[in-house]
């Protein structure tokens, strides 16, 4: 075994594609520069860069954005593989992303097997040439130092990384590439064996295939199908067909022909052979999203809204979706849980439980035939499908669905032999392919008939895990305090999208107050996909609907002070974002001591979206953040008591929501030393770390607890500079009265009431006019609309 020591700090990008330009674009986001190259196009002498820059300029216009911040573009350089191929002996990975041709890429190697040095790391991002074949004629040294990384689509995104060696990689290479992989780029990494289409495809690409077919033979339109599979069978939205189209429809059909012609052994080989209309969908350019047309179509007629239209499978011509109701899926909505959802669905007796039998039949026995074949272990597999497709659950975890449900794997298998690594789990294993072992989750290993641990990030941190561990300290129905270990405990929140209520603000009173006498710091963060959604905006309507101004009065006070106890604790609180952290969600993470977040958090102060203000402190907090305080007032570094107030008006009147946590910087909903993690599975477990360092910081002498902030606000005069700005924003009708009105007591909360700019003003001072402001808009009908439209319809009222 070679010692060759692996670093990444500089990357060389080669094809600046739809993925090529992606790569570098999230290289970019986690700090690493890249060098990005494509070819010199033939007709052009002028500009030998043009297709690296296209490439490059695509990603930055790409949606959903490629870049945390357009700023890090920076960081990408762009050349030519004629001009500027030398310079790639200067970085440590090649990532190799041309166009998918073996003869290509086998020629682009040959002239850069020339230029590597010993220690530079070369993949490929192929969506399913072998390995072993991408490498035929190369030497020792660059087969050592060669496999494939296959990212997903699109890149920042998608968690999936595919790592595939081959005989000759490196041994130290692969676990080098999945650490970098996983702590650095913040994949979830799959190791595969060196198969066509890997993991993902091989078996997504079957499902894509074999359920269409059933769908021609049997009759089943694709607005049914995207219906039956998608959410309620665990899936995502965008089901089948919506996915078929956001991946594009030739490269489909390019893996399932890669398929096809490299793996003659397998046995359901003939699926894979395209069914005619999917040929003729790509002859004709209708290859989906990125040709505005393919299983769907959207039309817009001048003056109304755009409407989407469905392909006929048949006669290939689109028109409106009929909407389809089937009495399993009304009666799965009703479950949270995706087990749940699953098994009312199968168990059902209409045309959806049929196809939703026949197609999960059909893919649960291509991946339990398949795996031994393709992946080292079955968590591999459930990997690849949840991290590449969005699956609630991988194949084995629905095979163990069924499996502990004995009439639902009965009724979905009838008449179908169950392949003989199900019998095997059944005859030889404790019939479940995982099973819980005093609490550690445990895998069937295929290879030797045992069970062993499944594998986790070093270091990774479940809440689940420390409360069946008995590690809760104190808990209610919205919120628990659990014991993180090393004096840390971990505030988490519980209720529906983590909607901030009573029980939560008891609970962070609970936290400030007890926490102290048995950890040394505190972290509030949770398991979810969403840190917090805000404010509990059905109480706040039930209230003002009943006139109960005294209830709501109460509330917000109880939010006001819960977050300033956060922010004056006696020991250090951490916040741990993730996904949304909106109005109240946000406020809670800006009144935190220090903040870890998800790389891809989403945080803003929405209130006026639903026709109020911020009133946890929100509106305060980003006043004192963007120089507000007494101390940068009289240093005189803000230019002045009206700026911090002007720009806070900006950012919450357009209740702006940071895309990534590096804007949320720039916005200034987290501070430029916050820290940022790019991998949800080890967020909790970085977030304990700062904690720990804050808690020793503090040991030392050199942490201490908040100490309150005066401000200095520009008061009246200020406002009416605002309002002006308003009026004439209704004026050219780029607001709605509403807003308007929304705006004017914004305007007022942000420059201080009535206070004179000379004289300071305290926090309570801020939050009292935050109240009032938001009592009084809660009294108005308008804004009493505005709330009822989300709760009911999830979507804004412009009124
Ligand atoms: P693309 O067609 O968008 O881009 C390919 C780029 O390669 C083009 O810019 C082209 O000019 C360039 N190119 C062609 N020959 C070249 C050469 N000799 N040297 C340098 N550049 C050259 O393709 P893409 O979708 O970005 O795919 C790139 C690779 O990634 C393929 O291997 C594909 O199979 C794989 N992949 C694609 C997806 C996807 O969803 N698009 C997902 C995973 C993997």
């Amino acid at each position: 075994m070679t010692t060759t020591q692996y670093q990444i700090r500089k990357v060389g990008v080669i094809g600046a594609g739809v993925m090529g330009a992606a790569i570098a674009a999230h290289l970019a986001n986690v700090g690493i520069p890249s060098l990005l190259l494509d070819i010199v196009p033939p007709d052009e002498t002028k500009d030998r860069d043009v297709v690296a820059r296209t490439g490059l300029e695509k990603a930055l216009k790409s949606k959903p954005a490629a870049f945390y911040t357009k700023r890090s573009a920076q960081l990408v350089t762009i050349g030519n593989i004629e001009d500027n191929l030398q310079a790639l002996a200067e970085v440590d990975w090649i990532i190799e992303a041309v166009v998918e041709r073996l003869d290509i890429k086998q020629a682009l190697y040959d002239r850069l097997e020339k230029i590597l040095t010993p220690q530079t790391i070369i993949s490929s991002n192929t969506s399913g040439l072998p390995a072993h074949m991408l490498i035929e004629g190369r030497g020792p040294s660059f087969r050592a130092n060669f496999l494939i990384t296959h990212f997903f689509n699109p890149v920042r995104y998608m968690p999936l990384l595919e790592l595939v060696p081959t005989a000759d990689t490196n041994p130290a290479l692969l676990p080098f590439m999945r650490q970098f992989g996983t702590e650095v780029l913040g994949k979830g990494v799959v190791i595969c064996k060196d198969t066509p289409n890997f993991i993902a495809n091989r078996i997504g690409v079957y499902g894509f295939l074999s359920t269409i077919q059933r769908a021609i033979d049997e009759g089943y339109t694709v607005g049914e199908v995207d219906t039956i599979l998608g959410p309620s069978m665990g899936r995502p939205k965008s089901a089948v067909f919506r996915t078929a189209d956001l991946s594009g429809l030739d490269t489909l059909v390019h893996v399932a022909d890669n398929l096809y012609q490299n793996a003659p052994e397998d046995p359901w080989r003939e699926t894979f052979k395209v069914p005619e209309v999917v040929h003729q969908m790509v002859s004709e350019g209708r290859l989906g999203e990125k040709s505005g047309q393919g299983f769907y179509k959207r039309v817009k007629q001048p003056g109304s809204p755009s409407t989407i239209l469905a392909l006929n499978l048949k006669t290939l011509e689109y028109s409106a979706s009929e909407k389809v109701r089937y009495p399993s899926i009304g009666a799965a909505r009703n479950y949270d849980d995706p087990d749940q959802r699953i098994l009312t669905i199968l168990n059902g007796d209409d045309r959806a439980s049929v196809l939703a039998r026949e197609t999960t039949a059909d893919s649960l026995i291509y991946a339990a035939t398949l795996a031994p074949n393709i992946a080292s272990n079955i968590v591999a597999v459930d990997e690849a499908m949840r991290w590449g497709f969005n699956f609630d659950l991988g194949s084995f975890e629905v095979w163990d669905l069924l499996l502990k449900n004995p009439s639902t794997l009965e009724k979905t298998f009838e008449g179908r032999e169950l392949p003989e690594l199900v019998r095997r789990v059944r005859e030889q294993g404790q019939g479940t392919f995982y099973i819980d072992s005093a609490g550690q989750r445990q895998y069937f290993d295929f290879t030797k008939n045992i069970y062993k641990p499944v594998p986790v990030p070093t270091g990774n941190i479940t809440l689940p895990a420390l409360k069946s561990a008995n590690r809760t300290v104190h808990k209610n129905e919205s919120a628990t305090l659990i014991d993180m270990g090393d004096g840390v405990a971990c505030l988490e929140f519980h209720t529906k999208m983590n909607s901030i209520d009573e029980g939560i603000i008891e609970m962070i009173h609970y936290a400030v107050e007890e926490g102290p006498k048995q950890f040394r710091a505190l972290v509030v963060g949770n398991d979810a996909a969403d840190f917090s959604a805000g404010a509990n905006l059905f109480l706040v309507l039930m209230g003002a609907r009943q006139g109960a101004w005294a209830m709501i009065e109460n509330a917000i006070n109880g939010l006001q002070q819960a977050n300033q106890r956060l922010k004056y604790s006696p020991i250090p609180v951490v916040a741990a974002p993730t996904g949304r952290a909106l109005g109240g969600g946000c406020e809670i993470i800006m009144h935190c001591n220090h903040t870890r977040a998800l790389a891809e958090s989403y945080i803003g102060l929405v209130e006026v979206g639903v026709g109020v203000i911020p009133a946890g402190g929100g509106c305060k907090e980003l006043l004192l953040r963007q120089g507000a305080d007494i101390e940068h007032q009289k240093a005189g570094k803000t230019g002045g008591p009206f700026t911090p107030s002007r720009k806070a008006f900006e950012t919450i009147a357009l209740a702006t929501v940071s895309t990534s946590a590096v804007e949320a910087q720039e916005l200034r909903f987290l501070r430029k030393t916050d820290r940022l993690s790019v991998n949800r599975a080890v967020l909790l477990r970085d977030a304990k770390a700062d904690a720990i360092k804050l808690a020793e910081a503090q040991a030392n002498g050199q942490w201490q607890p908040a100490k309150p902030q005066d401000m200095l606000l520009p008061g009246p005069g200020a406002r009416l500079v605002l309002e002006q700005q308003v009026d004439n924003l209704l004026l050219t009708g780029k607001v709605s009265e509403h807003d308007a009105v929304v705006a004017r007591h914004l305007a007022r909360v942000l420059t201080g009431g009535n206070c004179s700019p000379l004289a300071p003003l305290s926090e309570q001072q801020v939050l009292d006019l935050e109240r009032e402001a938001f009592l009084s808009l809660c009294g108005m009908e308008k804004t009493q609309d505005r709330m009822q439209a989300i709760l009911m319809t999830g979507k804004p009222l412009r009124n």
